[in-house]
């Protein structure tokens, strides 16, 4: 069985265009990409990684085709997969992923992966019966919050003004909870899971989970910067087997069935700014600290799966440092796939972060 490779996770970088605000301020391009290379330069520093997508444009299909389309494949088979986008506020995470209905739908690798699965699925259906969840959570300061709460659906129709009187009225849900069962798998307790049959419905929870995080603070550029968002297909599939052997497939009487469950989650994690940028006060602090123990945890995950030597000697990975790394446990490592995406911006006044960001990333890989 594959999956064994050298390093279960890839690293990408994207670097956005400069955008109008950077342009205005006269702010010059600092990131360069050696051409025909991985490779990226800023000021003295280089580094090398799977993929590198410069300024051109909206996240191209070859970003989707290299980095995401094999882990969509690998759902057909079982294994679970993580595509996660890291980089401070404003560097494109949430326009790379598509989390972000402004930008409509169209854009972003989850739109894409929707394409991907459903047309796969059509061709396969024939022989294979296919059932898909889709789930919508966000995680702020070390709690898990349902996207897809249909008592908060209503406020996606309602105009912005009155999306905290109609919230008011919503009585308190406990907590999510997240769970391990005996074997191994991590689910989510008391979170919304949608059964959707078709791309329009599974299109309508990601507008929907958007519209929720953007309208469910009353700062909503913060509180989306400070979270992290998850969205999550899980697929499960029955396929008809011959029993007697591979590849007989005409003796209707000798056929079983094979049950196979497989997720992937699709990540914006919050920004990689370090807290003493995002205020001062208290509670802001504290915020900037949890986000902090995700971003934390979740480096030190990767870096000791990455790290093929301590994974042979049995290394403890810390997943349980934070509510992100557990929530991605079954689908980190193992026999699951893994790809981040560096996002960064190519201005000149981000140049400290964005080091940080490939510092990051580097450490991934
Ligand atoms: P983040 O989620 O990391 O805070 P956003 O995805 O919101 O960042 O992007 C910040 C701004 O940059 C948005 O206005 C977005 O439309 C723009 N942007 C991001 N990536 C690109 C890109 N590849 N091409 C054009 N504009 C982009
Ligand atoms: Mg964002």
């Amino acid at each position: 069985m594959e999956g064994t490779e050298d390093c279960c996770v890839k690293v990408a970088v994207h670097i956005r265009p400069l955008i109008g605000d950077e342009k205005l301020q006269g702010c010059k391009d600092c990131v360069t990409v050696v051409p025909g290379k991985p490779q990226v330069q800023i000021g003295t520093h280089s580094f090398t990684f799977d993929h590198v997508y410069g300024s051109i444009g909206s996240p191209s299909s070859a970003m989707f085709e290299e980095c995401v389309a094999p882990l969509v494949d690998g759902l057909f088979q079982g294994y679970n997969a993580t595509v996660l986008a890291y980089g401070q506020t404003g560097s494109g995470k949430t326009y790379t992923m598509g989390t972000g209905f402004r930008d409509g739908y169209q854009t972003g690798l989850i739109p894409q992966v929707m394409n991907a699965l459903f047309s796969k699925i059509e061709s396969l259906k024939r022989q294979t019966e296919f059932q898909l969840h889709v789930s919508f959570i966000e995680i702020l300061k070390e709690e898990v919050q349902d996207l897809l709460d249909p008592a908060s659906a209503v406020k996606a129709d309602m105009p912005n003004g009155h999306a905290h009187a109609a919230k008011v009225t919503v009585p308190v849900k406990p907590p999510i909870q997240i769970r391990e069962t005996s074997n191994g798998v991590i689910t989510l307790a008391g979170s919304t899971e949608v059964a959707v049959s078709s791309l329009k419905e599974m299109a309508a929870c990601l507008e929907q989970g958007s519209l929720s995080r953007a309208t469910g603070s009353t700062n909503m550029n913060n509180q989306s910067s400070r979270s992290h968002a998850i969205f999550t297909i899980t697929l499960e599939q029955m396929r008809k087997v011959s029993s007697v052997s591979p590849g007989n497939n005409c003796q209707n009487g000798d056929m079983s069935e094979e049950y196979l469950s497989a997720k992937l989650h699709l990540v914006d994690l919050a920004g990689s700014e370090r807290a003493k940028r995002t205020g001062s006060d208290g509670s802001r602090f504290k915020e900037g600290v949890h986000i902090n123990r995700g971003l934390l945890a979740l480096g030190n995950v990767i870096s000791a799966l990455g790290d093929e030597k301590k994974r042979k000697e049995g290394m403890h990975v810390p997943y349980r440092d934070s509510k992100l790394t557990r929530l991605l446990q079954d689908s980190l490592g193992g026999n699951s796939r893994t790809v981040m995406i560096a996002c960064v911006s190519p201005a000149d006044i981000n140049a400290e972060e964005t080091l940080n960001t490939l510092k990051y990333a580097n450490r991934a890989r």
